[in-house]
């Protein structure tokens, strides 16, 4: 699909079509089951500033946590005992959490749990941790690229290039991780166009996964007095982001939950996602994870019940990339 095609889908008011199609490809490439990753958010600091974000460092309106190592290694063995085969461990970008400290947390999870895949979401980090984490077990990085148009994106994130964000995902796929990117719609000072630009940039970036959702203003940022993005307009960026990508991995995300609570993730479901991440983070963590407000928790029994309601079925395996081309090798922890 060339871009002009892009565009005319993004402004047409028929998107029924839209996602039955998606919906057939979604089924042709990846069935019918979907996969569900249990989400860790274990650190809420953050060194960025990107404008969108509660976590950003100048919010001193947040108390900020940190959980033990032994505390997420704990909370992981029981996502894994709930039989749940993919852990996500997402932060904001804490150095705080050092590159020892991390690899000993993935090492452990995957000692006991071989067969377990880890999902990294941790931001910008040196290459060299990458490498680390990679050795330690990590078989997945999610990385999103929020917006490919480079002028949005330097304006959003003060001292951050859409360059390094390409090359850190460049690195990350060399480095064998199945990669994610992923973008938000609905940004302020965001084009139908940059959207179609996102949807090529995942095509040809060839991601293993991409994330996607519809901006929700958070009240602590600069951004807090802007319109949210719309949730139609998300459906039909996932809708075509299937249809052009085919093999994608596609949560329905849990912002488009926030958008729609009753209906929000089915729809994405409909529209040709495939995965849903329920979040598993104490409850007294998790409150502080304002990354936009009213945050929706995804619990694992919701995730199941949206997957039955969507007419679905809950895939036991860890739902590695379709992509065939990266991957698992074989660590230190073997
Ligand atoms: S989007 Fe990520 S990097 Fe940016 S402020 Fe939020 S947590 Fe930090």
């Amino acid at each position: 699909m060339k871009k002009e095609e892009i565009l005319e889908y993004l402004k047409s008011d028929k998107a029924n079509s839209l996602f039955k199609k998606a919906d057939k490809i979604r089924k042709l490439y990846c069935g019918d089951k979907v996969f569900i990753r249990g989400i860790v958010e274990f650190s809420n600091h953050c060194c960025r500033s990107c404008l969108y974000c509660g976590l950003r460092q100048e919010n001193k309106k947040i108390l900020r946590y940190r959980m033990t190592s032994g505390e997420i290694i704990r909370l992981a063995r029981q996502i894994i005992e709930q039989g749940v085969k993919t852990i996500v461990l997402q932060s904001g970008d804490d150095f705080g959490f050092s590159q020892k400290t991390l690899s000993d947390i993935i090492l452990n999870i995957k000692r006991a749990n071989p067969e377990v895949a880890i999902t990294l979401c941790l931001g910008e980090r040196p290459f060299d941790d990458y490498r680390a984490f990679r050795d330690a077990g990590a078989d997945r990085y999610l990385l999103k690229h929020e917006t490919a148009n480079p002028r949005l994106y330097e304006r959003l994130h003060p001292g951050q290039s859409l360059k390094k964000r390409i090359e850190t995902l460049e690195y990350l796929k060399k480095l064998g991780y199945q990669i994610g990117a992923g973008n938000i719609v609905g940004l302020p000072g965001q084009t139908l166009e940059d959207l179609a630009e996102d949807i090529l940039f995942m095509k040809e970036l060839d991601v293993d996964m991409a994330g996607i959702g519809p901006f929700i203003p958070q009240k602590a940022t600069p951004l807090s007095n802007q319109p949210p993005g719309k949730l139609d307009l998300t459906l039909k960026v996932l809708a075509l982001t299937r249809i052009i990508t085919k093999n994608t991995h596609l949560p329905s995300t849990t912002a488009l939950a926030t958008s729609d609570p009753q209906n929000g993730q089915v729809l994405g479901l409909k529209a040709g996602c495939n995965v849903l991440m329920p979040d598993f983070t104490p409850e007294s963590y998790r409150k502080n994870y304002t990354i936009y407000d009213n945050k929706v928790r995804v619990s694992l029994d919701r995730a199941r019940e949206l997957i039955f309601k969507a007419g679905r079925l809950v895939s036991p395996s860890r739902g590695d990339s379709l992509k065939c081309k990266r991957r698992p090798k074989d660590y230190a922890y073997t």
